[in-house]
């Protein structure tokens, strides 16, 4: 496993404490984890951002509706969002976030 240190940009190898670290850290979802530098002895909070998080699962905003809506991704299309349950389909990610507060809106 590769570290960038952002001090002196130097691309060393985690140490294996250090390797179980960022393990358990990214197990746990944290976004940092604090490593040293095994080449300028700097202390720095190392991102976790290459996780690939799965997506959580939406809610469907159409009313009477208790399904969840899923990404859908065919090839040579642009990915769209749709309903299994009511089969309502959103173009765009936006109008879907759109319905989506607008249902959360309503009900208060
Ligand atoms: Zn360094
Ligand atoms: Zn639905």
């Amino acid at each position: 496993m590769k570290i960038a240190c952002p001090r002196c940009k130097a691309n060393f190898d985690a140490s294996p404490a250090q390797a179980r670290l960022i393990t358990s850290l990214k197990a746990k979802g944290a976004a940092l984890a604090m490593v040293e530098c095994t080449q300028c002895f700097f202390d720095f909070g190392l991102e976790l951002t290459d996780q690939t998080e799965p997506d959580k699962p939406i809610r469907c905003p159409v009313k009477a509706c208790g399904g969840w809506v899923s990404c859908v991704t065919l090839k040579g299309r642009t990915p769209f969002y749709g309903c299994g349950e009511c089969g309502t389909i959103w173009k765009q990610a936006n109008l879907l976030f759109d319905a989506v507060a607008s249902t959360k809106k309503g009900k208060r």
